[in-house]
């Protein structure tokens, strides 16, 4: 029996050909006529003039963010319930992220204590050039309430869109909001190139500057010719080969992990205590990931016995993202705080969610929940 994972990659026989298309094309580097095209095909998927292609999705916000001149003293507010990505990129820059926490039905940041962090930073002196909010697990976050903030106090805001790629928010589409916004392509994301992100903007200096950046900071001069710092950010042609095929089947897998997530409903739906993570208006999700929240005073079972019930079977859970004022690493740092993350992050549990999920594996998951439900 194989292991069962949350979010497995699906690639298929069409991935398979692309990059051996690419190989034989002799473009086996960071440039070359797949990364063109992945990156009008992706603009195009989602209405967006430019998209730029580079190697990972947190490079991706590094880079946007180095590009709008964010750095140290600078104080950058973001989610408190997001991958280490998020905040990562913002530190490197020698920038502060300042973490906030989220409305409880959603995980994404809380439009009301945002408002209220930006005012107290720029009370006490602060520079906030802008604010990274990010699409948890697939559902979009309230960006129009985002976006009166934000031009309410004058900021940019890079939307970190890593996990809602298929997601929209009435008619717009993930991916699309804020002045530029990130997509990951990582192996566990809803599309893969294995390893790669990718910028959406309108703004087509910002989109000239994340190419020069992405590629050494090279001026254009035979003898390279450096006058500031740059990265080696782009993403390789192989893998842009791998990402165009993703993109023609990510209907598809969007479907696949619909279905995925209809499973779960019925089967949670006669249990009292467990709900759906992010039900509500969920039509417009992308599903990428499937929670489930429990209350373990009506279950009688905390999310950690169902956790282990499953790993005794080789399937793999866990819990929602630790939220990042409890890490270590961001010991210290500034936040806005009213507990509904942690809330979040103790009755959540993740299940697996991937389109490539066969129908025997979701018939697995099924009967390994059942058989716990029965036994607690
Ligand atoms: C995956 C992810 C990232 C980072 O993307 P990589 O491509 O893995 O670097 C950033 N933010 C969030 C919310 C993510 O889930």
């Amino acid at each position: 029996m194989t292991r069962i994972h949350l979010s497995s990659p699906d690639v298929s026989p069409l991935e398979e050909r692309h990059v051996v298309d690419a190989i034989r094309s002799g473009w086996v580097a960071p440039t070359g006529p797949d990364v063109d095209s992945f990156e009008r095909e992706m603009a195009d998927r989602l209405g967006m003039e430019h998209a730029v292609a580079l190697s990972s999705g947190t490079a991706a916000l590094h880079l946007v963010l180095v590009a709008w001149g964010v750095g140290p003293g600078d104080f950058v507010p973001t989610a408190a319930l997001t991958f280490a990505a998020t905040a990562n990129a913002i530190a490197y820059t020698g920038a502060t992220p300042v973490f906030v926490d989220c409305v409880p039905s959603t995980g994404n940041i809380d439009p009301e204590l945002l408002d209220q962090t930006i005012q107290r930073l720029r009370d006490e002196g602060k520079n906030v050039p802008a604010i990274v909010p990010v699409d948890i697990l697939g559902k979009c976050a309230d960006y129009d309430a985002i976006a009166a903030i934000a031009a309410k106090h004058g900021l940019k805001i890079l939307s970190d869109s890593a996990e809602s790629m298929g997601a929209r928010s009435g008619d717009t589409l993930a991916g699309s909001f804020g002045d530029a916004a990130v997509l990951s392509f990582n192996g566990n994301k809803i599309m893969t190139t294995s390893g790669g992100g990718m910028v959406l903007t309108r703004d087509p200096d910002l989109a000239d500057r994340l190419r020069f950046l992405s590629a050494q900071a090279r001026e254009p001069a035979v003898h390279y010719e450096h006058r500031e710092i740059g990265y080696n950010y782009r993403l390789s042609n192989l893998l842009a080969g791998l990402g165009r095929a993703q993109l023609a089947r990510l209907d598809e897998m969007l479907t696949r992990r619909r279905a995925v997530r209809e499973t779960y409903v019925s089967l949670f739906d006669t249990v009292p205590g467990v709900e759906i993570f992010q039900r509500e208006g969920d039509d417009e999700d992308n599903c990428w990931l499937t929670a489930i929240l429990v209350d373990s005073n009506v279950t009688g079972w905390p999310t950690e016995q169902l956790r282990k019930a499953l790993e005794a079977e080789d399937i793999e859970s866990r819990p929602l993202w630790k939220p990042l004022h409890l890490q270590p690493a961001f010991a210290g740092s500034p936040q806005n705080i009213n507990g509904a993350a942690e809330t979040l992050f103790e009755s959540g549990l993740s299940l697996p969610s991937g389109s490539s999920l066969s129908t025997d594996d979701i018939a697995r998951v099924t009967t390994a929940i059942l058989e716990f439900l029965g036994e607690v």
